[in-house]
């Protein structure tokens, strides 16, 4: 960064240390910063109306002289009341507060430009508060343009402390200060193919137009500053991944007999994606570098098995595998998943919890290597587990998990390749941003013996519906669950509120059932034992919190209603479904709606495709909202959005992979810029991308 843009905002001409501490609350405190900061609208001010033709109701540039200027008492406070006039007639112009600068720059017989919201008083025009400028130069009899009026100005988004004119005259000076220092950092061949303007005539015409740009419309100049967000962000990411690619990880020999056993053994043949998912994985352990994948499959797409092939590819190779899981129900899970089908293999999975972690037994385990395949949660990762020979990290619900975390697990192993699965769905605008240095995988298909769920929704009011269905499962001996979701911010009133509905349920509407309660209050035995009873079927129904969201297997379990669906994200949703659907019999989600049925939630009825509700979730409520919280990852992007501008994402993505397959290390003279700037800024914005 030049040594203009890197400029402390306090050290521009009429900022100064105390304004400067406002300004960082809107994320300005470099030269560089103000520039990225941008107008959220304009205005044409270009055209000097006449006070006779003033219109109610509209926006209008006056030049006007000082008729009048006098303070009038109101109560503790002064008002200024001024008439001024031009050649056609009056205006007056009214302020709450009478400040001595004010009434200075309103003494009579001075020259302004005001703008303003023109309103009508007995007939008479009228601006509260209106922006204005002392005139002092003229030419040719007409004021000059400032920054302020006689051109379309800009309008930023303000903050206390923080007025229009402040940020238009400090914009001014940024503008001076610093058009000659910002330099081209793309390369010029990609700047003219492309036909981008210069990043200099950018800045100034997005901060000063010449022309009063549409609203909700990305001029050429606007866009010109997105691509080079996108494009430094992705070309960052292909560097990344690149170095990924030469982090040295044993070569894993995958025609084993080994894998052919164990798929042959399965009761069922893998899906295309899944063999598809299979292969990529396969290719990327026989190469000398670390794998770093990222299978995204929706729920109930069949992800384990694929994990588990990977692990006995891994095995037999002579090396461990470790899988880690969110939750102990999960690891309990893939546990006995893992011992089902590895027993025709004579691999023995062992289950690491935080209830056994510190067993001298297990550890030895994994420490001398007799155990294969380790599955368990964050106890993975603690320092006391040692691995004998660990090549290969799967991490389940990825998302679950920081990167420190997966670090963590990996660096217990010599270079261990990395498998990431995920049941949420990422658009593909999104996955490019968040994780543009990983191999994807998709796993779209699902099993072909599975049923579709029917789902619908059905009002508060209409309880009896969901209740008379829920009977008719339960007599044919099928299972199931009622979610009731907490909201953070009230959870313990909404505890309350599940645990009133659970014993309502329980003594009033289904007394002659078993029901269970299963919330994330509870202690982790108590939770398992809940859920390992429900899957034995000891209860009919299971009252639940979305504790069990994250990939709990009850094939049995055929209903699942939903209360407050308004509250979660269609994700989530999606999500909570897939926990029916899982066995041989038709089953269905109800979604009990409090009062009206949303758009939103309708795309429920209609999709059962977890990409396409992601990509829909993401519209309707934005990355922030979709990710759920800042740190899973918001994309920090200053300029762009990934929404709008989805197709300039996609440029700056093809042209990075383009520009790194010519020139891998940005080593050619013409990319030298844009290699400087993708090393300063990468580095931050990565940092701002995954929070660490
Ligand atoms: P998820 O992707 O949600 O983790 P799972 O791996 O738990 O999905 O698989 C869901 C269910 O589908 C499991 O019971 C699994 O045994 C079964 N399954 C997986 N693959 C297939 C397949 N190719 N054919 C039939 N059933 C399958
Ligand atoms: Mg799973």
């Amino acid at each position: 960064m030049s040594d203009v843009l890197s400029t402390d905002i306090q050290f521009i001409k009429g900022v100064g240390p105390k304004l400067a501490q406002v300004l960082s609350k809107k994320g300005i405190s470099t030269v560089e910063d103000a520039l990225y900061f941008l107008p959220r609208a304009y205005e044409d001010r270009r055209k000097i109306s006449k006070c006779r033709q003033l219109i109610p109701n509209q926006n209008a540039t006056l030049l006007v002289k000082v008729i009048s200027c006098r303070e009038i008492r109101q109560g503790r406070k002064m008002r200024l009341e001024v008439v001024a006039a031009d050649d056609t007639g009056r205006v007056a112009f009214s302020w709450f507060h009478a400040y001595p600068s004010l009434k200075e720059d309103f003494a009579e017989g001075n020259i302004l430009v005001c703008f303003g919201e023109v309103k009508f008083f007995k007939g008479f025009p009228q601006i509260t508060h209106p922006e204005y400028e002392k005139m002092t130069e003229f030419q040719e009899g007409k004021p000059k343009a400032s920054i302020h009026f006689g051109r379309v100005v800009p309008v930023y988004s303000e903050t206390e402390g923080l007025h229009q004119k402040t940020l238009r005259r400090m914009m001014g000076e940024v503008m001076k200060l610093s058009l000659n220092s910002l330099d081209d950092s793309l390369p010029d061949s990609m700047r003219e193919r492309l036909n981008l303007p210069s990043l200099r005539s950018s800045f100034k015409a997005v901060h000063f137009p010449e022309e009063c740009p549409q609203e909700n419309q990305v001029s050429k100049f606007l866009q010109r500053i997105i691509f080079e967000e996108f494009f430094v962000l992705q070309l960052g990411l292909g560097l990344k991944k690149k170095n990924q690619k030469s982090e040295k990880a044993p070569v894993l020999k995958t025609d084993s007999s080994e894998l052919k056993k164990f798929l042959q053994s399965l009761p069922f043949e893998l899906t295309g994606d899944q063999q598809t998912a299979l292969k990529d994985i396969q290719r990327d352990l026989e190469r000398h570098f670390a794998m770093s994948r990222l299978v995204q499959g929706d729920v109930g797409s069949g992800k384990t098995v694929v994990a588990l092939a990977s692990a006995v590819i891994a095995s037999g190779n002579g090396f461990q595998t470790a899988l880690m899981a969110p939750t102990e129900l999960l690891a309990q899970q893939h546990f006995r998943t893992a011992e089902k089908l590895f027993q025709p293999l004579g691999i023995v999975p062992l289950l690491l919890t935080h209830s056994n972690a510190s067993d001298n037994e297990v550890k030895e385990a994994i420490r001398t290597g007799r155990a294969q395949l380790v599955i368990g949660t964050h106890a993975l990762f603690q320092k006391g587990v040692q691995f004998h020979k660990l090549g290969l990290v799967i991490v389940d619900e990825q998302h679950r998990f920081g990167v420190e975390q997966r670090n963590a697990l990996v660096q217990k192993g010599e270079g261990a390749h990395l498998l990431m699965m995920t049941a949420t769905p990422i658009p593909r605008t999104l996955a490019f941003t968040l994780y543009g240095d990983l191999d994807l995988t998709l796993i779209r298909q699902k099993p072909a013996n599975r049923i579709p769920i029917k789902t619908s929704i059905i009002k508060d009011r209409e309880r009896h519906k969901l209740y008379a269905k829920l009977r008719e499962r339960l007599q044919r001996g099928e299972q199931a669950y009622i979610i009731y979701p907490l909201i953070e911010a009230s959870e313990k009133l909404d505890l309350k509120s599940a645990t009133e509905m659970y014993e309502t349920l329980r003594k009033e509407v289904f007394p002659s059932h078993s029901l269970a309660l299963l919330h994330g209050k509870m202690k982790a035995d108590e939770k398992e034992k809940i859920l390992l009873d429900f899957k034995n079927k000891k209860y009919d129904i299971l009252v639940a919190t979305t504790v069990i969201e994250v990939g709990i297997d009850v094939p049995n379990s055929t209903l699942i209603a939903i209360e407050h669906p308004e509250r979660l994200g269609l994700s989530q949703l999606h999500q909570l479904r897939g926990r029916v659907g899982r066995g041989s019999l038709q089953s269905e989600c109800i979604l009990v709606a409090e009062s009206f049925v949303t758009e939103r939630l309708k795309i429920m009825e209609r999709s059962e495709d977890g990409f396409e509700i992601a990509e829909e979730d993401l519209k309707l409520r934005g990355p922030g909202e979709f990710l759920g919280t800042r740190q899973s990852g918001l994309p920090g992007f200053r300029v762009g959005h990934i929404l709008r501008d989805a197709e300039l994402l996609n440029l700056a993505r093809n042209e990075a992979l383009e520009l790194l397959e010519k020139d891998p290390s940005l080593e050619n003279p013409e990319n030298k810029k844009i290699r400087d700037m993708v090393q300063s800024r990468w580095k931050e914005k990565l940092v701002r991308l995954k929070g660490g």
